[in-house]
């Protein structure tokens, strides 16, 4: 990307970008939480926040639809923070899985450890990690780690949450087949319910741009000049996002958009330009993969428009 494109070219591109997409109707509502099929199939809203802490959105960017996956790469931070690199290390691969979000072969088949902390069993694995030692201690420390990317008090959708404890019996499944190899820690309902508010946390497309931007400035919030990571960690999220961030669709975004990135299925996906800014888009049609159609477009756009591929020279 040209380092000196401006904030007025920025916003000219998002809004046309906005207008290109929005009549996409294609893929499906999240039905497997019963809740997120109550999302407005309409709903569509981009934003990007600067490293200089200036947002631009288009459309609904104040569309409230819940975290979901795209918490996983933050929860991952908050381990390496709470327990360094080699404890972390021993608990969760770094290889991407090949597998849907949900699945629980890799684990059993082989080294016992998740095959990274995208995937729900690593995601379960890095929540038993902050847990803390009440559930209110683990609560507020989740709570207080995400309100430093957003720079803003935070709030969990009950229906949602509500919706995953009575239906998220895949994740106790996985997570009793970690308890099995020693992988975590035998409090189980514990850390599923953590994992199960992480996942319900509201925000909108302009957070997740302040949340991808913070990772883009080296862990610092550009809004607030808080630290939400220390530096030596984002290296590490970065190269999972990039690697593991959009389910059985990672090889080729990486090979297509080349930006570190995370989606979730209730429609949002946040990308980090290294450096330069962070990009978020909402939209809650996903297609087969579990990422967002018109979030996946409005990425390859932007990153083919604006020269955004990580390993593409900058000119
Ligand atoms: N809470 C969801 C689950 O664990 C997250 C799914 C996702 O966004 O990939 O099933």
């Amino acid at each position: 990307m040209n380092k000196n494109i401006s904030v007025e070219l920025l916003n000219e591109i998002v809004q046309e970008l906005y207008h290109k997409y929005k009549g996409v109707n294609d893929g499906s509502l999240a039905t497997y939480i019963p809740e997120l099929a109550k999302a407005k199939p309409n709903h569509f809203g981009i934003s990007i926040t600067t490293i200089d802490g200036e947002t631009i959105s288009a459309g609904d960017f104040e569309a409230p639809f819940t975290i979901q996956s795209v918490s996983k790469p933050f929860v991952f931070g908050m381990a390496l923070e709470k327990h360094g690199m080699d404890h972390v290390r021993s608990k969760v691969g770094v290889e991407p899985s090949g597998e849907p979000f949900h699945s629980i072969i890799k684990l059993d088949t082989d080294s016992k450890r998740p095959a990274n902390p995208l995937v729900n069993a690593g995601a379960i694995a890095m929540t038993d990690l902050v847990k803390g030692t009440t559930q209110k201690e683990g609560r507020d420390f989740l709570q207080k780690s995400f309100e430093a990317y957003v720079g803003h008090p935070l709030n969990i959708d009950l229906s949602v949450y509500e919706s995953e404890i009575d239906t998220g019996h895949r994740n106790r499944a996985i997570a009793h087949l970690m308890l099995h190899f020693g992988m975590i820690d035998k409090e189980i309902e514990k850390t599923v319910d953590l994992y199960f508010r992480q996942c319900s946390f509201i925000i909108n497309s302009s957070d997740l741009s302040t949340m991808a931007a913070t990772l883009a400035k080296d862990g610092l919030n550009p809004k607030t000049g808080e630290r939400a990571l220390e530096e030596r960690y984002v290296k590490s999220l970065l190269t999972l996002m990039l690697t593991c961030g959009l389910y059985t669709y990672a090889g080729e975004w990486a090979f297509n958009v080349g930006i570190p990135a995370k989606s979730g299925v209730s429609g949002g996906i946040l990308g980090v330009v290294p450096g330069r800014m962070g990009i978020g888009v909402y939209s809650p049609l996903v297609d087969s993969h579990g990422n967002s159609v018109r979030g996946v477009k409005v990425f390859e756009e932007l990153s083919q428009k604006l020269k955004l591929h990580v390993l593409e020279k900058n000119p």
